[in-house]
């Protein structure tokens, strides 16, 4: 029994060999299920060696393996000369052109709204000024009652809102998704003294409808100082040397008289055109100018919810819109763009 055994492996080897040495290689695949696969008589062989009896069953399973290892490895050299042999021939008949770049892996590029964000942080880090990120979510305290607009406020209605539901746990704080970057005023305040000089990125959320201008999840960059003896000229001249530093020598700045709940007075400041320099052209309506930012005058109620003493110190405060910026500058025409993930359209940005 056993020397059949023996005889059959040794006739399986002989004959895998054998097609090996002949295979082209879309007969691999057919060689190995033949000898190796799981109905193969090796297979089989291996399976039944239990059945075996035991004086000789070392010998058996020892062959078997061999004669497996054998067909395995002659079938790698056997498909390594193949693939070598058809690189070779390819490249004999020039078909195969091995002057030609290898191809390349596509590189990924920082997205064009953190482009933007990041060249805005970078200036007033120039100014001096220490970046400073806190949680897109945000309780109704942070958010609006400690920015001057208490639960009656009118101003609350300008602002639709996220609110998350309440779970138990949480106290009886409304939270919500924050709709503007102004809650990290309050907290960095609550937590540092003056002087502060902070810039604060990062993304808020409202509830409107997509279009052109709109998304429901958008960016704000918030900068605020406080000091003694801050004034609105301090202001003047920080925007001033920010839209210069970020839009080119020579533009113009413009306060015009606005309403924000926590800055009085506040102010809309508009750019001189980034498109045609103020001559007046499509993208700034033939004004001449672009509106970027608000701004104003920390209110002094502001100063008593984190306990500074109005007395004392004063501050400037202002935000702007990444995404906006980043429309005027590339002449984009919808919000929604950016956030769509189109390779092709990111691509343009690298
Ligand atoms: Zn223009």
């Amino acid at each position: 029994m056993s020397g059949k055994v023996l005889d059959e492996l040794e006739k399986i080897r002989k004959q895998a060999l054998a097609d090996i040495e002949r295979a082209s290689e879309r007969d691999f695949d057919d060689i190995r299920v033949k000898y190796l696969g799981r109905k193969s008589r090796l297979t089989e062989i291996l399976k039944t060696l239990k059945d075996i009896p035991s004086e000789i069953k070392p010998k058996v399973g020892k062959t078997a393996n061999d004669v497996r290892k054998d067909i395995e490895n002659s079938l790698n050299k056997r498909s390594s000369i193949i693939t070598g042999n058809s690189m070779a021939a390819k490249i004999e008949t020039g078909s195969e052109d091995i002057t030609k770049p290898g191809r390349t892996a596509r590189l990924g590029s920082k997205h064009v709204i953190t482009q933007t964000i990041e060249e805005i942080v970078e200036i007033f880090v120039g100014l001096g000024y220490r970046m400073v990120e806190t949680g897109e979510v945000e309780t109704d305290y942070y958010n609006f009652t400690a920015l001057n607009t208490p639960e009656d406020h009118p101003a609350r209605t300008l602002q639709a809102t996220f609110y998350l539901e309440e779970r138990a746990g949480c106290g009886d704080e409304r939270t919500l998704l924050r709709t503007q970057t102004s809650p990290a005023q309050i907290r960095v305040m609550e937590n540092s003294k003056p002087p502060l000089y902070v810039i604060v990125p990062g993304k808020v959320y409202r509830p409107d409808v997509p279009d052109p201008t709109h998304s429901p999840m958008f960016h704000q960059v918030e900068g605020f100082a406080v000091d003694k003896e801050i004034t609105f000229g301090d202001l003047k001249g920080t925007l001033e040397a920010f839209c210069e530093k970020m839009f080119g020598a020579g533009r113009k700045v413009r306060f015009r008289p606005h309403f924000f709940p926590f800055t009085e007075p506040s102010a809309e400041v508009d750019v001189s055109c980034i498109v045609c320099g103020g001559k007046g052209c499509r993208v700034c309506s033939h004004t001449g100018w672009l509106e970027i930012l608000g701004a104003g005058i920390i209110d002094p109620n502001v100063f008593e919810v984190v306990g500074y003493d109005p007395e004392e110190v004063s501050g400037f405060a202002f935000g702007m819109a990444p995404d906006r910026i980043a429309m005027l500058k590339y002449g984009i025409t919808d919000i929604r763009m950016f956030f769509e993930n189109d390779v092709r359209f990111l691509e343009q940005f690298k």
